[in-house]
Order: C-alpha cells, then sequence, then structure tokens
C-alpha cells in the first residue's frame, strides 16, 4: 500500500512567555532518559488519564496540544544533542505530554519521522500511544525506510472510567490494526499500569494475554505512583492503589506471579514458556527486531528468567564489560565530576549513548549500566548482585537462569510480597 498523503495542519505555538510559564522539565524540549533521548515539543492531552506523568509537571490541566517549537527546529535539537550516536541512540517521540496519535499531533509526528528517516538515520525510534490507528496510518508508518520503527500499544484494560476516561478497547482496536498491516515497522503491546484491584482480576489478565497474540511482543509493568498523582486520586475520591508513593513503577509480585502463570498455562506447544512477554521496554522492543536488547538489562539477570532461550543467547552474545582504562576515559570526556562507583557491574550491548548522571558511554558506544534501575518489582527492585562483580556469561548460564526462575516461584508462592 503506497502512503497516502497526510495533510498538515499545523498547531498553535506557545509564545516565550507562555514556555516561560511551564515547569523548565517539561520545557525542555529533548529529555536525556535511561533508555534514549526523547523528543516533546507538543504539549498538552485532552484523554486525562488518571495516572498521566503530566500530573508531575503540573500540566495536566491543558487539554489541547500546543507546540514548543516546529518540527524542524525540534529534529535539529535532537540530532544536535551531545548525548545523541548515529544509528545508535533510541528515540521515543512525544511520550511525555500529548498522544503522538491525536489527529492534530499526528501530522507532527509523521512529518518528524519523515525527516529522521530521510536523514538515513537508523536509530531506533519508539512512538507510544492509546489512541486510534487507522489502515492509513499504519501505511505512513510502513513507508519509512529506514528507522527501526516500533509502536507501542498501551493498554491498561483498567474500567473505571474516573481513572481512565478511554476506553480501552480504542488501544485493543489500534493494536490489532497496527499488526495486522505491519510490514516495516513493529508493534507491542504495552500492558501498563498494572494496578492490584483495578486490573489484575483473571479476566483482565486473560484479555491481556489474548490482545498479546496480535503483537510482535507484550511489556508489562506497573504504575509510576509520584506524590502529585497521590494528591490528584485524593482530590478526586479515586481509590489509593498504594499506601506510599515510590520513585519508580511498583508492580507487586504477587500480581506478577499470576500473570506469568496465566501466560504459562496458555503457552503453545514447542513455544517458550512465557511466549514473548517482557519486563522491560527496551526488552521487548529489541527482541522483535531480531537484536539483543539495547540497554543493557543482561546485566541484571533476575530481568532475563522469562526471555525466550533464544533471545537470552543474543543478549549473552552482545554482552560487554568494558575496560576500566576506557570507562575512565568516556566518563572524563563527559566531564562526569563525580567518582565512578563501580567498573565492575552489569554491562550491556554495544549500542547506546548514556548520560554522565547515571550511566556512562564509550566513543564506541559501549554502554555501561552503573546503577541498575530495573522496574520495581518486589523481586526486582534491588537486584541481589547489583552492583557486584558478575562473571562472563556463557550458554552454560541458561540452566542457572532457569534454576533461579524455579527457586524464585517457590520462593514467592510462600512468601507473597507486598507492594512497595
Ligand atoms: S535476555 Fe534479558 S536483557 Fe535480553 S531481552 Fe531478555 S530480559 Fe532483556
Amino acid at each position: 500500500m503506497t502512503a497516502p498523503a497526510v495533510p498538515r495542519r499545523l498547531l498553535p505555538l506557545l509564545t516565550a512567555e507562555q514556555i516561560g510559564e511551564l515547569k523548565p522539565e517539561l520545557a525542555d524540549v529533548i529529555e536525556y532518559r535511561k533508555s534514549g533521548l526523547s523528543v516533546n515539543h507538543i504539549v498538552g492531552c485532552p484523554l486525562e488519564c488518571g495516572y498521566c506523568v503530566r500530573h508531575v509537571f503540573d500540566n495536566f490541566a491543558m487539554k489541547t496540544p500546543k507546540r514548543l517549537m516546529t518540527d524542524e527546529a525540534a529534529v535539529a535539537a535532537l540530532v544536535g544533542h551531545r548525548y545523541f550516536r548515529l544509528h545508535k541512540t533510541p528515540i521515543q517521540l512525544f511520550n511525555r505530554a500529548t498522544d503522538p496519535m491525536l489527529p492534530v499531533v499526528k501530522p507532527h509526528l509523521f512529518a518528524v519521522l519523515r525527516m529522521l528517516d530521510e536523514k538515513g538515520l537508523t536509530n531506533h525510534v519508539l512512538v507510544i500511544t492509546r489512541w486510534r490507528v487507522s489502515a492509513e496510518d499504519c501505511a505512513v508508518l510502513n513507508s519509512f525506510q529506514n528507522l527501526r520503527l516500533t509502536v507501542l500499544v498501551t493498554h491498561s484494560g483498567i474500567d473505571n472510567p474516573a481513572i481512565e476516561p478511554v476506553n480501552s478497547s480504542i488501544a485493543a482496536d489500534s493494536l490489532r490494526m497496527l499488526f495486522e498491516h505491519a510490514e516495516r515497522y513493529k508493534t507491542l503491546l504495552y500492558w501498563r499500569p498494572i494496578v492490584p484491584g483495578l486490573n489484575d482480576s483473571d479476566e483482565h489478565i486473560e484479555r491481556a494475554r489474548e490482545l498479546s497474540l496480535h503483537a510482535h511482543a507484550t511489556v508489562f509493568t506497573g504504575l509510576f505512583f509520584r506524590d502529585q498523582m497521590a494528591a490528584y486520586y485524593e482530590e478526586h475520591g479515586l481509590p489509593m492503589p498504594y499506601d506510599s508513593t515510590a520513585r519508580r513503577k511498583i508492580m507487586p509480585e504477587h500480581a506478577e506471579r499470576r500473570i506469568l502463570d496465566a501466560f504459562d498455562a496458555a503457552r503453545v506447544t514447542g513455544a517458550a514458556p512465557w511466549g514473548t512477554l517482557f519486563r522491560k521496554t527496551s526488552c521487548g522492543v529489541a527482541y522483535p527486531h531480531g537484536e539483543a536488547d539495547y540497554n543493557g538489562h543482561y546485566g541484571i539477570r533476575e530481568l532475563c528468567d522469562i526471555c525466550p532461550p533464544e533471545q537470552i543467547a543474543l543478549c549473552a552474545g552482545a554482552w560487554v564489560k568494558p575496560e576500566l582504562e576506557e570507562v575512565t576515559r568516556e566518563a572524563r570526556g563527559l566531564a562526569r565530576s563525580a567518582p565512578l562507583r563501580s567498573t565492575t557491574v552489569p554491562s550491556s550491548s554495544r549500542d547506546w549513548t548514556s548520560h554522565p548522571a547515571t550511566t556512562y558511554s564509550t566513543g564506541s558506544a559501549t554502554s555501561a549500566t552503573t546503577e541498575p534501575s530495573p522496574t520495581t518489582t518486589a523481586s526486582t527492585a534491588e537486584p541481589p548482585s547489583a552492583g557486584r562483580r558478575r562473571t562472563d556469561p556463557t550458554p552454560n548460564d541458561l540452566p542457572h537462569l532457569a534454576r533461579t526462575a524455579r527457586c524464585r516461584r517457590r520462593r514467592q508462592r510462600h512468601h507473597p510480597a507486598r507492594p512497595r
């Protein structure tokens, strides 16, 4: 199918004065993230998800999307960013302050994708949406020749309209549409946020499992529950999911256990026990592209126990422990002021560049995580071996991983963890 021409109706630009009223983090169009650079030059969203990250930026009230700058300026800021690496740095588009598939935002999304693709860039690009995707949209998404494009469809299955005003059936339809038409891009079920009591019943899990059959991979995660979100929940009389807030996502172990059991029980003969289910976004994105995780999670083996064996082997092969000398040189190059905590911690595939605050990278784009930051399951919040040296992985690690998983499952059955 040929990509249809996308009519461009440009969103209004915010004035300098209006931009000055935004929180500085929100006005910062290119955001460094652990997993890549995020481009957000459009702010405002009418979808009103109760758990939206815009609460953190005091921007939840802004319902009409507006631009901070032109698409051309945003692309220039991205490729000129000090942490951008040609063909390597993963890019996330409009993942913070709007939904990229809203009809008024979509032309800007496609324009940015077109500009990046025409530069011949092969970087991973992640587009995360919960909104409608049409066959025409799929044709546009298939038209990019160079980018490694992944569309992640957020589906929570939360039935409470005060928390999730957008019916999850919209996301489910979009995922099916994307999967059916996928040629050059990949599509993921982004099953989140999973919140105990809201969307973790057997029915919810089964619905998500069925939906996962219409995706190249599925990533499941918990809820970001920050102070601002707790205040919003309280103000609106919404059921409080947790007693306290947390810096990272919360994913209770008992919910995870039930999810894994459900996927395992329904496995196809000969397939991996949990199919194509992943805990980390970058793992789910890398898998359908036939690549090792670009974010180095293999260094945190507890995350890998549900992964398909061929993917574990791929990540093991890409796992690199950089030399101290190399690390020191690169850290100095990044003008890192604080001393390095360790150089013998989990390392990663040769792919992504990084930030001095949490990670460092080499000029040859080897990255090494100095501080693991897994999704906060009770089991992975503090990987027992984080910060300690691990031996280099070999294929012999596979049985060990399976054994670890079995032990963990046994432990969880006897000592179910409470949400943190
Ligand atoms: S083996 Fe580990 S690092 Fe690699 S994709 Fe699987 S979970 Fe991620």
